[in-house]
């Protein structure tokens, strides 16, 4: 089988896999996308209710311009803010129509291999086509290609509230009480589950911001309606996003949305509470048990907003190069380490940072950024223009940087480190100026104040170029 005659898969119609099959319709490569959902963009739309902090600007990918533009399609006014629905509905579709039997719906990738050679097998491997196995509504089928582009996201793999990464004793069976996405707070029968009620939101990144200003919307006409918001860290002077600091002034806002949901009362932070168990009192309502044996007070709903990772599952046959932490690709992986910085700004990278031993695959989009959290549809844009040009051969461009990404204004360490200690170095990094001081609060235990360390960024730091 001579693999240049065979597509190139592609795992998911959303932004980053859309986007890589315009790329590769570009350069005269065929795509197949393989895509679970009955709809282009189904995970966005699993969000559809939520505002993004991008402005229409940054949302649209170049080589899918360019395959729009044909067709009378007109793109939305740049500096507006669709909300995902907007997204999937004006964006999304149209590119998939215009993609046309290139995009097969309700095909759920189970299985990724070389024709013949399991991951063990080294003899004619790399001339060998990949295999995808997929099923269908009627059954199983399997395609073969000269190369995969993994473009699935993560928004099916939600992260537990349990602190040690595993669900929490006891969140199982909790469930009926537990979402793991932000909640529509508009849709008049999800605001009744939570209005007048006592609701904990575990989290500290912008969906947990979003649920904390949802749920202060609610109190302010529904009495009784609080949010207790779980932190594994202290607070900092980083601890709600970069504010006005922040380059994308939405996303900034969504963290000083929820400053005022704490400040005017709505919504209490209790810190350093890392989860251990979910346990119930004698209405049913759930008692989270922290690590260090603190009980806090019954919610009636609790929001797990931990983040998501990547289903490496139907990977398993394939070579892969992943950091053992975040299961990102190993060379992109120091770029986005939260453990380093919390820094929106990566380089942009491309083939590169991307690739793996096993050549010829690449994990894309939000895919690419494993466990850790701040990625951006532009970065895939980037990610998908480079690997495009790789897989056709064309290096020049493969290796070209044509893209600047937005700072976050909250770089500095600890961007997930949940030692309450780490909130000390935050904010002191490389993008940001030196935090003046930063303040822990502790629910129920007096108030501390702490100076700000003054650390040098870290090499490889958030910064980037
Ligand atoms: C609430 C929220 C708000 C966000 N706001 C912004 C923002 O303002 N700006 C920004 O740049 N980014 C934002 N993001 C990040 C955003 O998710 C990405 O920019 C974008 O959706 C990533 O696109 P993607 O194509 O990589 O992944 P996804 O959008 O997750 O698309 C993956 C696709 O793969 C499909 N799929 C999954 N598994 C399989 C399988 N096994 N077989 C076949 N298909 C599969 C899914 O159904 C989905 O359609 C936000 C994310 C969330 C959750």
């Amino acid at each position: 089988m001579s693999t240049p005659q065979l597509p190139v898969i592609v795992i998911g119609a959303g932004p980053t896999g859309l986007a890589a099959a315009a790329n590769l319709v570009e350069r005269g490569i065929e795509p197949l996308v393989l895509e679970t959902g009955n709809t282009a963009g189904s995970a966005v739309r699993g969000w559809s209710h939520v505002r993004l902090f991008s402005t229409w600007s940054e949302l649209t990918d170049p080589a899918a311009e360019k395959l729009l533009a044909p067709t009378g399609w007109t793109k939305p006014e740049a500096g507006t803010y669709p909300s995902g629905g907007d997204w999937a509905e004006q964006y999304l579709q149209p590119l998939a129509d215009i993609l046309g039997d290139r995009v097969r719906y309700n095909a759920t990738v189970t299985g990724v291999s070389r024709s013949g050679r399991d991951r063990i097998v080294d003899a004619e491997r790399e001339t060998q086509p990949f295999v995808v196995h997929f099923t269908t509504p009627t059954g199983e089928e399997r395609v073969f290609a000269r190369a995969v582009i993994d473009a699935s996201g993560t928004w099916s793999t939600p992260s537990p509230a349990g602190a040690s990464g595993l669900p929490a004793l006891g969140e199982i069976a909790a469930a009926h009480r537990i979402t793991y996405r932000v909640p529509d707070l508009k849709d008049p029968a999800v605001r009744a589950r939570y209005a007048g009620k006592r609701t904990a939101v575990i989290g500290s990144g912008a969906s947990a911001f979003t649920a904390l200003a949802g749920l202060a919307d609610v109190a302010k006409d529904e009495p009784g309606t609080h949010a207790v918001w779980i932190l594994r860290r202290g607070i900092s002077g980083s601890t709600f996003g970069g504010g006005s600091a922040d380059q994308l002034p939405a996303r900034g806002a969504l963290g000083l949305a929820a400053k005022a949901a704490v400040d005017e009362g709505h919504a209490d932070a209790v810190t350093g509470f890392r989860t251990e168990a979910v346990e119930r009192d004698g209405t049913g309502r759930l008692i989270l048990v922290g690590e260090d044996g603190r009980k806090l007070d019954p919610v009636d709903e609790v929001v797990v907003l931990t983040g998501l990772r990547p289903d490496l599952s139907f990977l398993s046959e394939i070579r892969l190069g992943l950091d053992e932490r975040l299961q990102a690709p190993t060379e992109l992986a120091p770029l986005i380490d939260p453990n380093q910085h919390s820094c929106g700004t990566v380089y942009p990278h491309g083939h590169r940072e991307l690739s793996h031993p096993e050549p010829d695959v690449y994990l894309v989009g939000m895919k690419s950024y494993g466990r850790a959290p701040t990625f951006l549809a532009m970065t895939g844009y980037e990610q998908v223009r480079s690997v495009a040009a790789a897989i056709a051969g064309d290096t020049e461009a493969a290796d070209r940087v044509e893209l600047t990404l937005p700072e976050t204004g909250v770089c500095g360490g600890a961007g997930l480190f949940d030692d309450p200690a780490a909130a000390l170095s935050e904010g002191a990094g490389c993008c940001a100026a030196p935090a003046p001081a930063l303040v822990q609060l502790g629910v129920g235990a007096p108030v501390t104040t702490v100076a700000a360390a003054t650390e040098e960024a870290p090499a490889g730091g958030c910064c980037g170029s």
